[in-house]
């Protein structure tokens, strides 16, 4: 059966390592980005523990990848398996270290979940190829083989989905990995851990360690041993990384930033994208990669649009998760604050009109009224740079073209969407946007079946779906002679 762990024995504050728990000699706290409160104290780990991790993974590399992919998948499986017994307590958990509202963070433990399970079935369908030979009495065959000990380095957005997004492909296929979560939330990591554990994951298939991200991420980078870097978080640090992986000239998957536009044209079901607009900018505060950033409205709508998308703010409720059914959490911390408080006055001085929030929510800390922005123009920090926060700024536009010159008028392609009731326009504007996902007439694009992954300098490589288990696997190519 499905056991449920205690949820006091899902906290754990030390690094995972070979299977084992250990505390190091320096802690720093863990807080409740809506309250302050220090939830425990972590080990905060350097470039020791991270080497430590390193060797883990490699020693376990060949038995893991000796098991049959059948073994592989099914402790895989048993782990997302565990994740959703486990629901609640890790869906507290995580609202509690990243403030994300319950209902949010229970969709997350499943959407985290999913990753597993999908790549467990995926693990058995690592196929190879024959190719016909050029020679006689030969053959010629394609293997495809883990590539080794990846390192993962995560972000706090998505405590636990942007974990197993990782984790689940790279032990499927066969390959170890060391885990760098986030210093904002190692709980869940170190929950999941636990689960890993439970499930029959070997020790020092993954390992886990968090503290001073500097100096961890020089040692994973700077690793012979470690064959591969995926990453997802800033694309400031994404190209710090890639600069640090060439002298190892490790393979790399990057999921970096976006700069989402939204198109809602004249013919769009108003209704349909107001929706769309609310679960693609709000969800997560905000604070999600693929939350849109520019929602460009043309003329003909632009008022009713606006209008009926402030009326729909309006109603979000904004609080700490632990106490009450919220839509909206606090942000993750000061500096995030910061910056979208930045993005409201440089849009306001530039000539934008507040039609609802626009400052500090009354509750203090972090929290940030729900905002929707109208007459914002493109020489505004917040047309150029991610927000990150619960700030929606409504661009007017009248043409296609004009539309689509705005949308890629950024270095990003991460994401986009547009509404629009017109096929022909539909198959002109999928095509024409610089994206490397587009959602049309859906606002919500994300799941373990598609591939997730952007152009430009919004990264390198898709994440899920049948392609996502191609980034931990190596071709190897065999001439059989003699024959
Ligand atoms: P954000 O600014 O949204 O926190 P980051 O890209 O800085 O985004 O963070 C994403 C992940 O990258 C986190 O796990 C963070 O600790 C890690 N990180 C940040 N800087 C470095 C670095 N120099 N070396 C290794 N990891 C880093």
């Amino acid at each position: 059966g499905n056991q449920k762990i205690d949820a006091t024995n899902l906290l754990r504050s030390g690094h995972y390592m070979d299977g084992a728990w250990c505390s190091g000699s320096e802690t720093y706290p863990v807080c409740n980005p809506a309250t302050g409160e220090v939830i425990v104290q972590v080990a905060k780990g350097g470039a020791a523990e991270a080497q430590q991790a390193v060797g883990a993974a490699a020693a376990a590399f060949p038995a893991w990848r000796a098991l049959t992919a059948k073994e592989r998948s099914n402790k895989v499986r048993r782990w997302g398996e565990l994740m959703l017994a486990n629901r609640e307590a890790l869906a507290e958990l995580l609202s509690r270290e990243q403030g994300k509202p319950l209902a949010e963070a229970r969709g997350e433990v499943a959407y985290a979940a999913s990753f597993l399970e999908w790549f467990a079935e995926e693990a058995k369908r690592v196929y190879g190829d024959v190719i016909p030979s050029t020679l006689p009495n030969s053959r010629i065959l394609v293997l495809r083989e883990p590539v080794g000990v990846v390192a993962a380095i995560t972000p706090w957005n998505f405590p636990l989905a942007m974990i197993t997004r990782k984790a689940a492909p790279a032990l499927a296929a066969g390959c170890t990995m060391v885990l760098k979560p986030s210093e904002e939330t190692p709980l869940s990591a170190l929950a999941l851990a636990v689960l890993a554990e439970q499930a029959g994951i070997p020790a020092g298939v993954f390992n886990i360690v968090s503290g001073d991200a500097v100096a961890i991420g020089s040692v994973l980078t700077g690793s012979d041993v470690v064959r591969k870097l995926s990453f997802t978080g800033s694309t400031r640090t994404g190209k710090l990384l890639a600069r640090q992986c060439s002298d190892t000239l490790k393979k790399l998957s990057l999921e970096l930033g976006g700069n989402a536009p939204f198109i809602v044209f004249d013919d769009a079901d108003i209704d349909a994208a107001v929706r769309g607009a609310m679960a693609s900018k709000f969800r997560n505060t905000g604070q999600t990669c693929v939350c849109v950033n520019r929602f460009y409205v043309q003329s003909g709508i632009y008022d009713a649009f606006t209008q009926a998308f402030a009326e729909a703010v309006r109603k979000l409720r904004v609080g700490n998760a632990l106490t009450g059914d919220f839509d909206q959490g606090p942000l993750i911390n000061e500096a995030a604050l910061h910056k979208v408080q930045q993005h409201v006055s440089d849009a306001v001085s530039k000539g934008a009109q507040v039609l609802v929030g626009g400052k500090r929510h009354v509750l203090g800390g972090t929290f940030f009224e729900p905002t929707v922005l109208v007459n914002a123009s493109a020489d505004m920090l917040i047309a150029q740079e991610e927000t990150f926060g619960p700030v929606a700024a409504c661009f007017r536009f009248d043409t296609e073209a004009e539309v689509i010159a705005a949308a890629n008028d950024t270095p990003f392609g991460l994401s986009a969407y547009f509404y629009t009731r017109d096929m022909a326009r539909t198959w002109r504007v999928a095509s024409a946007l610089e994206s490397g996902m587009v959602g049309i007439n859906e606002g919500i694009i994300s799941t373990e079946v598609a591939p997730f992954g952007g152009v430009k300098q919004s990264g390198l490589g898709r994440e899920g779906s049948k392609y996502g288990i191609d980034e931990y696997v190596e071709l190897k190519y065999l001439m059989l002679g003699g024959l």
